[in-house]
């Protein structure tokens, strides 16, 4: 499916993430195109092309199918006003969209344990239209303190896992309408699940060797109701 949405340019890219159904949200949309991708890749690395991108540091920037499902799965909790959280914000593409989403009266912070990819996406971040929210505060990136040992061994995950001490989130903007995480955990972290405000949505791959794209739901008194929207899956590193 993913190579159906290969763009010219940006929003190109994101006409055919609507046209294949995987963004559903116009809004989404529209601030997808105000947010070009190109701004958070490597030099000489194709933008618009629908796959992850290697970003330095050993990680990664999501396919943009994968920005398309997360965001549309979310939007309806990212409306101006609402506070959102991205952890293993990497590029800081997505915090930028999230951020733009939530407008000047929202928050979105992104949390990121590799220190030169928060300083990158911040200066990322600073070359499009979401720099007055960084300005402003509204928008922030903030290093995480992790364990790096999860990156070794013999799987290379689709989405990268996250370690153990990541699953802090960040408490002093919380609680959260939205919370995304674009790094696996092995379980879904308390921390996360109590920095999500009562009827908020958190979206998180779940999983070791076989994820889950997990969608937790807490409802007004605060029971939690998840489902799983999709399967994602670890392929041998050759
Ligand atoms: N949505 C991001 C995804 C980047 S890949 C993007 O499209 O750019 C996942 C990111 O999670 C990596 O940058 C990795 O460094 C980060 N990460 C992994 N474990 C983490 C943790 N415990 N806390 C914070 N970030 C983590």
């Amino acid at each position: 499916m993913s190579w159906t949405c290969h763009g010219q340019n940006n929003a190109d890219m994101v006409d055919n993430l609507q046209k294949n159904n995987i963004l559903t949200s116009t809004v989404a949309a529209e601030a997808m195109k105000q947010i070009d991708r190109a701004d958070f890749v490597l030099p000489d690395t194709p933008a618009y092309v629908d796959s992850p991108q290697p970003i330095g540091h050993g990680a990664t920037i999501s396919a943009p199918h994968m920005h398309g499902y997360c965001l549309s799965l979310l939007s309806d909790y990212l409306k101006p006003g609402s506070a959102v959280l991205d952890v293993g914000s990497g590029s800081g593409y997505l915090t930028a969209v999230f951020a733009l989403m939530v407008g000047e009266n929202g928050r979105a912070v992104g949390v990121e344990h590799i220190p030169e990819l928060v300083e990158r996406s911040i200066q990322s971040i600073k070359k499009g239209n979401a720099a007055h929210l960084l300005e402003t505060g509204r928008l922030s990136v903030h290093e995480g303190h992790m364990d790096k040992s999860f990156q070794t061994g013999n799987w290379l995950p689709l989405t990268r896992r996250l370690s153990s001490d990541g699953k802090l989130g960040y408490p002093d903007a919380a609680p959260y309408d939205a919370i995304h995480v674009g790094a696996a955990a092995a379980v879904v972290p308390d921390a996360l699940v109590s920095q999500l405000k009562p009827g908020g949505r958190m979206v998180i791959p779940v999983g070791q060797f076989m994820q889950d794209l997990i969608v937790i739901d807490k409802k007004s008194d605060g029971s939690l109701k998840q489902h799983s929207e999709m399967g994602v899956r670890y392929v041998p590193l050759v």
